[in-house]
């Protein structure tokens, strides 16, 4: 399912088409990918122009002329697909944004756990448009102030060690399940925590609290350099085909994956099986010669 690194390309992708343009219709049918507040509420965006595209871990922030949000989430299985007015609608389509010039903007789903909404300014903001851009390097933290994004922990692209020696410090819980955690650090998941570990030369089943200031530096640049590299190959899709960009190309890096999904194969790192660990309800993937 998409992370954050298929998310920036689609991110990419919206403003690359879209910014710019504006909104002629929205249409929303699937009363799922609504769900926060009344679908009809996305009908005000009608007319405006978007001005910019930003992106906090997994979330899509759309930002429209005077101010709105919409937020846009993939979950397991959404797609934002683009498309023209006369195309054939896909099975699963949930919602349509047809834009003045550059065609249609679709919602895809099959699974309906994505969602679209529109976040208003946290308290405390002012009136002004909301502060929607990626996380500042060593901002200290926080997800955007928007309802529904308060909690997320700081875009895990641009996470410093500080930031992550403070999220980790005296934690037993196992190193992935607090990378996975988005309170803790937006945008990572399955994959990419198993490929940071490796990276970092980490066991992902170790004790988080348990790092050492050197390892926790190693950390948080292995985050950033998998994530950006992952970035660079458009992300990574699957045997399931679920992420595809907005072109509804696949990603790449599934070709770069070191140890996610391997169990048996040679580490390309010491040549010895890649092995599959379960710790509590997760499982990763690591390699227990190169990882400690
Ligand atoms: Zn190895």
């Amino acid at each position: 399912l998409p992370e954050l690194p298929e998310a920036e390309t689609v991110r990419s992708d919206l403003a690359r088409v879209y910014q710019g343009d504006r909104l002629a219709r929205i249409s929303v049918t699937g009363r799922r990918t609504v769900r926060r507040h009344r679908p009809e509420l996305l009908r005000t965006l009608e007319g405006l122009t978007l001005t910019g595209v930003g992106r906090h871990g997994k979330y899509l922030l759309l930002q429209w002329e005077g101010g709105p949000v919409m937020v846009a989430h993939l979950r397991m299985s959404g797609q934002l697909l683009s498309a023209q007015a006369g195309d054939p609608v896909a099975l699963h389509t949930h919602a349509v944004l047809r834009f003045a010039h550059a065609g249609e903007l679709r919602f895809v789903d099959p699974r309906t756990f994505g969602e679209l909404f529109i976040a208003a300014p946290g308290p405390g903001l002012g009136s002004g448009p909301a502060p929607v851009a990626n996380a500042a390097p060593g901002r200290g933290g926080g997800g955007p102030n928007l309802t529904g994004l308060a909690h997320l922990g700081p875009d895990a692209l641009s996470i410093g060690a500080p930031d992550l020696h403070a999220a980790l410090a005296g934690r037993r819980a196992p190193l992935k399940a607090l990378l996975v955690d988005q309170r803790v650090l937006a945008g990572v998941g399955n994959i990419y925590a198993d490929e940071i570990c490796f990276e970092a030369r980490l066991r992902p089943h170790r004790a988080a609290g348990s790092l050492a200031r050197a390892e926790v530096t190693r950390l948080a640049a292995s985050t950033r350099s998998v994530l950006a590299a992952a970035i660079v190959a458009r992300g990574s899709t699957l045997a399931d085909n679920g992420y595809q960009d907005l072109s509804g190309r696949p990603g790449s890096f599934q070709l770069q994956h070191q140890v996610y999904a391997r169990a048996g194969l040679p580490c390309g790192r010491c040549g010895r099986p890649v092995q599959r660990i379960i710790f509590g309800a997760r499982r990763a993937y690591f390699c227990p010669h190169c990882q400690r």
